[in-house]
């Protein structure tokens, strides 16, 4: 008892054997490190290739649609399940999504680890004409020729 009593109370005395954490500017990654996500919803099609080659499925895709037809896609990377593969990276041929050398990836709670960002997909645009107005041009065009065939026959 009285050993382990005696490093106790030194052990008082002495400096910490661990170091501060973060103690300056933490030292860079290794050239090539896949960190933190980057994810840059400019540059997204939407075309969701990253969702299927996700393999544990650690994105989300939400898409709420607006009043105006258009829609606002939000995409979510939740990096407490990403194995920093790196395949939806590399399948987005919009470039819109990196990975960083950022391998701070510390957090007290769930948000701390989400990447989000948001699109907004605008609604192709509306047909000029109606379809009750396009039968009727149809019909038009149809009997013109019609009468025109019939004129061509009488001579
Ligand atoms: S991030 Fe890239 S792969 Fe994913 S939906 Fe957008 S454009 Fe497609
Ligand atoms: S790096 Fe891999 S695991 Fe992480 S989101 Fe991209 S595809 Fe999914």
């Amino acid at each position: 008892m009285l050993p382990y009593l005696k490093k106790a109370v030194t052990n008082l005395f002495k400096k910490p054997s661990t170091e501060a954490f973060p103690a300056g500017d933490p030292p860079k990654a290794a050239e090539g490190y896949r960190g933190r996500i980057h994810y840059d919803p400019t540059k997204c099609m939407n075309c969701g290739m990253c969702l299927r080659v996700c393999a544990p499925q650690c994105m989300h895709r939400d898409i709420e649609k607006l009043e105006n037809g258009d829609q606002k896609v939000t995409f979510t990377f939740d990096m407490t399940s990403c194995t920093f593969c790196a395949m939806c990276a590399d399948f987005c041929s919009s470039h819109a999504i990196t990975m960083t050398d950022d391998y701070m990836i510390v957090g007290t709670k769930l948000e701390d680890f989400l990447v989000t960002g948001t699109m907004i997909k605008k609604a192709p645009p509306k047909p000029k004409f109606t379809p009750e107005q396009i039968a009727e041009m149809k019909a038009k065009a149809e009997a013109a020729k019609k009468a025109k065939a019939e004129a061509a026959q009488n001579g």
